[in-house]
């Protein structure tokens, strides 16, 4: 391959260690396929309270100007497992251990800018603490999007100055957005509170500084890449990510085939692969077994598996419960969040026997099970920036019903009546298109079992790993030194 680079991730999550959502599972499995072409990445981290590896503490602490003073921390180091990429956590108990990564539950956390602000200055820190000099910052949504701002401000004739900056929107929702008058403790210029910069509406704006003054700008996946530059799905900064339309480039999720495979999962009673099924079957069984559903194979089981949010569509589902059960299927839904759809799914919970079944919480071994035990997966986002349930479950055989919107509607390929295809999609969210799409969906499973065998197969087969999502953001780091210092 080409020269090799240096590559820093820098982020607020990175699975296993401590995640929340999909930026996690990308920040821990992208840099081991980066690694795998031959590339030098690392990973920063605050070290959360919640985090359970063991690691190693360096000998010596790191001092970062911040706020008043010097914040003075703890670096900390381990491995994403399977691999050698390195990964540091800034070890800062006022700030990072507090039992939680972003808000508290029910509450919200006043300090963050502070505290990312001091992960995005740390890392050109953690590069003089190491004596190693990156050639790429890869920073993640708003909470690192300051890199950007500081690579291009006070630390412009520093040799960090030379690396070219790259930012990944997992979410055009969270925009990082704080009081002006707060400015001063992340020692950014003030003149960056412009329109062209930091200032949004008379407040400071993360995210949107980050889209002005990182070197090439992606998100998850092109269908996302196009939908963020409409008012739709810009949340207020569409005219930003088309003033940079020619630096934004979407690169698809890639899965992690080490966690996510049905022929090694731990976390199943039985195994399986495209060419022999029947281990699904037995998973489908044990999973009505331990839910308490009737065991059933001739009742088709449908799943959710979703933070129950407005983004997500879930309310629709819980106020489509009643009509879908009438399809005669099995729901299966984990997932926490909106209270009131809480309410609802664990209230049909109790009241529908064995044909439906809550789990209100996260359970990353319970996922794994449903996922392989479903035979149809329910995800009606309203926007979706790659998602990755669908892919999970595509690559588990369970047929995706989504609507066709950001990476679902470029990872779901849509049933054609002859057994083409990979799932069921449709346009607009509401409670009819939902509840048809799955009549949809359920007739051709009662009618056509073949064409589900085929659909089924092809999900499976697909290839989905990382190592291709990785090949495009080697192009995008060789383009953004191309943009920064016309070259490598
Ligand atoms: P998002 O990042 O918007 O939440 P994604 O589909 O990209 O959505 O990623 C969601 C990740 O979180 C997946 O790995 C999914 O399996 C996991 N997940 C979501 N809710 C739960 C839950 N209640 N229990 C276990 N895993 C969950």
């Amino acid at each position: 391959m080409a020269s090799p680079l240096k590559v820093l991730f820098v982020a607020s999550e990175c699975a296993p260690f401590a995640k929340a959502g999909g930026l996690g599972d990308v920040v821990g499995a992208l840099p081991k396929a980066l690694a795998a072409l031959g590339h030098d990445v690392r990973v920063l981290i605050p070290r959360y309270d919640t985090i359970r590896a063991s690691t190693v503490r360096h000998a010596a602490p790191m001092a970062i100007p911040m706020g008043g003073g010097e914040l003075w921390c703890a670096v900390e180091e381990t491995r994403l497992p399977d691999s050698d990429v390195p990964v540091y956590m800034l070890d800062h108990r006022e700030l990072f251990a507090r039992g939680y990564i972003y808000d508290p539950p029910n509450g919200f956390s006043p300090d963050n800018l502070l505290r990312f602000a001091a992960l995005s200055r740390g890392a050109f820190w953690l590069g003089r603490h190491l004596g190693w000099v990156p050639d790429v910052f890869h920073a993640h949504d708003w909470p690192t999007a300051a890199i950007a701002m500081y690579a291009n401000t006070i630390e412009r004739d520093t040799p960090f100055g030379r690396a070219a900056t790259v930012l990944t929107i997992h979410n055009m929702a969270h925009q990082g957005i704080f009081p002006a008058s707060q400015l001063g403790m992340t020692h950014l210029p003030s003149w960056l509170m412009r329109s062209d910069g930091l200032e949004t509406h008379g407040a400071l704006g993360l995210l949107k500084g980050g889209l002005f003054h990182s070197t090439m700008i992606t998100t998850v996946s092109p269908t996302y890449a196009r939908e963020i530059r409409t008012r739709q799905g810009g949340f207020g900064l569409e005219h930003v990510v088309n003033f940079r339309g020619n630096d934004l480039v979407g690169v698809l999720n890639g899965i992690d085939d080490g966690i996510w495979n049905p022929r090694t999962d731990p976390a199943l009673p039985a195994h399986f692969d495209a060419d022999d099924l029947s281990g699904k079957l037995e998973c489908k069984r044990a999973l009505q077994r331990e839910l308490h559903l009737d065991v059933r194979d001739d009742v088709p089981l449908v799943a959710v598996v979703s933070r129950l949010n407005d983004q997500k569509g879930t309310d629709i589902i819980a106020e489509c419960v009643g009509p879908l059960l009438s399809l005669g299927i099995q729901l299966v839904v984990l997932g926490s969040g909106d209270s009131q759809s809480e309410a609802t799914f664990a209230a049909w919970s109790h009241q529908s026997g064995g044909r439906m079944r809550a789990w209100l919480g996260f359970r990353e071994d319970l996922a794994h099970r449903i996922e392989a035990a479903a035979d149809l997966f329910l995800m009606p986002s309203r926007f979706e920036p790659c998602g990755l349930n669908q892919l999970y479950s595509q690559r588990y055989g369970t047929l995706p019903i989504v609507r066709a919107t950001g990476g679902l509607e470029d990872t779901v390929a849509q049933y054609d009546g002859m057994g083409g295809g990979t799932g069921f999609k449709f346009d607009h969210l509401s409670h009819r298109s939902l509840v048809e799409t799955v009549r949809w969906a359920v007739r051709v499973w009662r009618e056509q079992p073949e064409h589900i065998r085929a659909m089924q197969q092809r999900a499976m087969r697909k290839p989905m790993g990382w190592d291709l999502s990785a090949k495009q953001y080697d192009q995008v780091y060789r383009w953004s030194l191309e943009r920064r210092r016309g070259g490598v």
